[in-house]
């Protein structure tokens, strides 16, 4: 029975913010389960991320996800981070608590592995090597989830060394740099490929990438969903590899902060997938 008094709220910081997908995940989600709510577009200007953080528990929100530019910034404001925000040095969700304290979460390492486990049920994250491309804020989540999970080594690549440099320091063990001058060469024993740079996005050019050595049975997946399927993507396909784009990242990152903020942990049906593809 929904509770009249109390009219469910959440939704997503970021600036842009009209192209985030979550509303129309986490509102689906709502009206499944039949709670009475909305989860908004919040467009905050990197000056007003504090503030517009110290008003959610006053307004009566469950929380919020973080998107670009306050994925990193908004760290500082929490009352609480998780080990895996603290290892990262970023998050994307918040969670109001019932004192009104926040705390921060980060959901895309989550989100990335689970992705993976869904698209090729079995994989096992210490299969053998791994091999990720950049260095970012996404990198850092994928190589956290991929070492929760027990992967044994993780290559980082990034065209700036040192941002490879730092992630190595900051996750540990298993993340290793290689040199970007050795890309090409670095997938030669790799089981799992993952593309976490913005090369192949709409608008920007493809990886700079050779497969030729990559080995046939690989997985190979990108974070990026629009397009659908990158030149990246493309080729590894095309040379037989199993590929996995963004999306189920995206959609599983979601599944833990709306549990988080309404005590349901919602699955991704065939009818959401599709709802959220036709948008892209
Ligand atoms: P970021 O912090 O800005 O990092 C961008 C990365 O791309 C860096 O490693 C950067 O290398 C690299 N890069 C940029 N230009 C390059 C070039 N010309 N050649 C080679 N590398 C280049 O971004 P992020 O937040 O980590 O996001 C990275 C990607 O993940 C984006 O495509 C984003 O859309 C995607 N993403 C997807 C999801 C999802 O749910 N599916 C979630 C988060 C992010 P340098 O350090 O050398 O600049």
């Amino acid at each position: 029975m929904a509770d009249l008094d109390h009219f469910l709220m959440a939704g997503v910081m970021g600036y842009p913010v009209m192209h985030s997908r979550s509303p129309m995940l986490h509102n689906y989600w709502l009206d499944q389960h039949g709670l009475v709510g909305r989860y908004m577009p919040l467009a905050v200007a990197p000056d007003g991320i504090e503030r517009a953080l110290r008003a959610l528990a006053p307004l009566g929100f469950a929380g919020c996800n973080l998107t670009m530019p306050h994925k990193e910034t908004a760290v500082p404001f929490m009352d609480r981070i998780s080990p895996l925000v603290r290892r990262i040095g970023a998050m994307n969700c918040v969670v109001v608590a019932e004192d009104g304290s926040l705390e921060g979460h980060n959901f895309e390492a989550f989100g990335y592995a689970e992705s993976i486990v869904q698209a090729v049920p079995g994989w096992q994250a210490d299969a053998g090597p791994i091999v990720v491309f950049g260095a970012g804020g996404a990198a850092r989540a994928v190589v956290a989830g991929l070492a929760e999970r027990g992967a044994k080594e993780i290559r980082v690549l990034n065209r700036t060394r040192a941002r490879a440099e730092a992630l190595a320091t900051d996750l540990g063990h298993p993340a290793t740099v290689v040199d970007w001058t050795e890309r090409h060469d670095a997938l030669s024993d790799a089981t799992l490929v993952v593309n976490a740079t913005n090369q192949g996005m709409h608008g920007a050019p493809p990886l700079d990438l050779k497969l030729d050595r990559l080995p046939p049975e690989a997985i190979v997946s990108d974070l990026i969903y629009a397009p659908k399927e990158t030149p990246f993507l493309a080729a590894a396909r095309t040379r037989g590899n199993r590929t996995v784009n963004g999306l189920g990242m995206l959609l599983n990152q979601a599944r833990p902060a709306f549990e988080a903020w309404f005590s349901v942990m919602p699955d991704i049906t065939p009818e959401l997938r599709a709802k959220i593809e036709a948008t892209i």
